[in-house]
């Protein structure tokens, strides 16, 4: 629009100066094409594309290895985190604390138990020479293991004795598995579970049940999770889940993770809402998530009871809901959608095949490098590479730093333009003709587009997450803050110009007067990519020497200047500077670096004193 005015405002001058030839058309057209190569910001792709590239490389020696390069500034939106428990939050070093035998409860080690420990266990122990690693589950290898210290005998020696057939694997939508044995009668079903399952297909008496239950919580009031065994005598191979004779439950410890408290407090002052997904029972995982402080007067449901539940009330209650225990792959992908439809952006972190779907649908997918499947890496847009919630929580504060790098180079790219925009048109209205030739503005784009710019996002990555809130994915990335300093700079530069083509304030010689003008608009620009490192209302002082690149980008870019000006300057329709001239216009450009500083400085005032009203 700027550059039709122009355009217009040239011709019809030329017009009512009678001088409107074939040549000074074209000259006034060449101007105008190069006034838009110059506004339109050709580097913002190059300098997104850069800043994301960095980021990855950073992020993957912090643990997080980004699949899709736009998945890093996506992570720096993220509202709310859905989150395993299990290898996310804990250690996933599973071991087995206590074991209880039968209905009494004993402490024996029982051949029904051992037998149902090893067969109807899909995990394995491959030890080699001087390595021993675990392919599995680690609730199953934690049972293998147990096996094995308590027997003092390798699991394979019984697993090998006996011909099985695993009839129902173990999925986390049914949390069971069960293992046939055939023998001459018919077969012997193991199953092995979680304890509402084992319980609900057990031949227990009532109070038997009640004895049981109370002993289960107990340990699950310790953030322990428990896994029972039952077997059953049947001539068919696949049988009804009842009847089933009670064997005993096994405790599962597995550590919380030291690093976790840390970055959960950290979520929270990020403004950053977590919640658990888990398929452990109610009460582990209620213990987990107070024992992380989590809770907050939040909700802790199961899974099961959001069933019977519609979208809009599940919607209304989400907001509330910290914890969902025995959770599953299919709650997990309704969460993550009625949390989109709520205009969330969505993490999930994810494991297991299952978790697929949920991967796909959130906005950022972390799957688990360790432990997770290869279906989940592939779904997910990053792979944790030490499975940790920290590493979460990384990858966002990255993303906000991508977020406000381009926030930057905006701010950037809009003052120049705004100065330069208006100061060619006040140029044009006021009669004092085109102000930059074709091939100064061509220089002046180079500035914009190019180094220094493209430099501003390399400083060092900042803490964004204390008491920032997720930015809003509809919000402008042009905020009130920044629109004010493109206003304020963009206004003072284009008036400073014209001043001085105006009144030659300066006094410097009137041969000199146009490289002035032009050496004074690069120079405040060069100074104002020093404000822009510093979006909020902090002086830039502290910041100024940080960015190494930026300074170098900076210096090399003013040495072309002054070969510009000084050996060049023909070409570019430049005069030579002297000393003085140049003493001057430097003090006179450093002005944009003061007035933004004073802006910033009353702002910090007025909102000190707003603070101390609302108090
Ligand atoms: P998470 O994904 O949160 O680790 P899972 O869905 O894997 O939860 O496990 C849920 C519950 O299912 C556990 O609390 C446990 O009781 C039971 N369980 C877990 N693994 C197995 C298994 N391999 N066989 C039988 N039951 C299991
Ligand atoms: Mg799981």
């Amino acid at each position: 629009i700027a550059t039709i005015i122009v355009f217009i405002i040239s011709i019809t001058k030329l017009y009512l100066s009678k001088s409107l030839t074939f040549i000074n058309l074209q000259e006034a057209f060449i101007s105008a094409v190069v006034l838009i190569v110059a506004a339109v910001p050709e580097g913002l792709p190059t300098m997104v594309a850069v800043s994301l590239a960095l980021n990855m490389i950073k992020l993957s020696k912090e643990n997080a290895l980004i699949k899709k390069m736009v998945a890093t500034e996506t992570a720096g939106a993220v509202s709310v985190i859905c989150t395993d428990k299990t290898g996310t939050l804990t250690e996933n070093k599973m071991s087995v604390v206590k074991i209880f035998s039968k209905k009494e409860l004993l402490e024996e080690f029982t051949e029904q138990l051992k037998i149902n420990f090893v067969v109807n266990n899909s995990a394995e122990i491959v030890k080699e020479k001087n390595k021993t690693s675990y392919v599995g589950s680690g609730s199953e290898t934690a049972l293998l293991k147990y096996y094995e210290s308590r027997t003092k005998q390798n699991y394979k020696v019984l697993k090998n004795s006996i011909v099985s057939e695993c009839i129902v694997p173990f999925k986390s939508e049914n949390k069971y598995m069960i293992t046939s044995l055939k023998h001459n009668n018919g077969y012997t079903h193991l199953l092995k579970g979680a304890r509402e399952v084992v319980l609900l297909a057990s031949n227990l008496e009532k109070e038997e049940k009640d004895k049981i239950v109370l002993k289960m919580q107990e340990e699950e009031l310790k953030g322990n999770r428990v896994m029972a065994f039952a077997h059953k005598e049947s001539s068919i191979k696949t049988d009804a889940l009842k009847n089933y004779e009670f064997d005993g439950f096994v405790v599962l410890k597995d550590k919380l993770r030291k690093e976790v408290y840390e970055a959960i407090k950290i979520s929270k002052k990020a403004g950053i809402k977590v919640k658990i997904l888990t398929g452990d029972n109610k009460l582990t995982a209620t213990t987990i998530a107070r024992e992380l402080d989590l809770i907050d007067g939040g909700e802790i449901v199961e899974g099961e009871s959001l069933e019977k539940i519609s979208d809009i009330e599940l919607k209304k209650r989400l907001n509330n809901i910290v914890v969902i225990a025995r959770s599953t792959p299919l709650i997990k992908l309704r969460v993550v959608k009625l949390l989109k439809e709520m205009n969330e952006v969505v993490a999930v972190t994810g494991d297991g095949i299952n978790d697929a779907p949920a991967l796909r649908h959130a906005d950022v997918g972390f799957s688990m490098g360790k432990s997770g499947s290869e279906i989940a890496k592939e779904a997910s847009d990053v792979v944790l590479i030490d499975d940790s919630f920290t590493s979460v929580i990384k990858a966002i504060n990255f993303g906000r730093n991508v977020y406000k790098n381009i926030q930057r180079f905006i701010l950037f790219q809009l003052t120049v333009n705004m100065s330069a925009v208006l100061f060619i048109i006040l140029s044009v209205i006021f009669n004092f003709g085109q102000p930059f030739n074709t091939l100064q503005l061509l220089w002046i784009n180079i500035i914009m587009d190019g180094p220094p710019a493209l430099t501003l996002g390399l400083g060092k990555t900042e803490n964004s997450l204390e008491k920032a809130k997720p930015i809003k994915r509809d919000t402008s990335i042009v905020n009130k803050n920044m629109f004010i300093k493109i206003t304020i700079n963009g206004i003072a530069v284009s008036l400073i110009l014209i001043l001085q083509t105006a009144f030659n304030f300066l006094q410097v010689p009137s041969t000199m007067q146009s490289s002035v003008v032009f050496t004074m608009f690069i120079l405040m620009q060069l100074f104002n990519a020093f404000n822009c490192q510093e979006l909020g209302s902090a002086s830039i002082f502290k910041k100024m020497g940080k960015n190494k690149v930026m300074l170098l980008a900076f210096g090399i870019t003013f040495l072309m200047h002054i070969l510009i000006v000084q050996v060049f300057n023909k070409a570019f329709g430049l005069v030579r500077l002297d000393v003085l001239s140049w003493v001057k216009v430097i003090s006179v450009s450093l002005l944009i670096v003061i007035i933004t500083e004073v802006y910033k400085i009353v702002y910090r005032q007025t909102k000190r004193i707003k603070e101390q009203k609302n108090k």
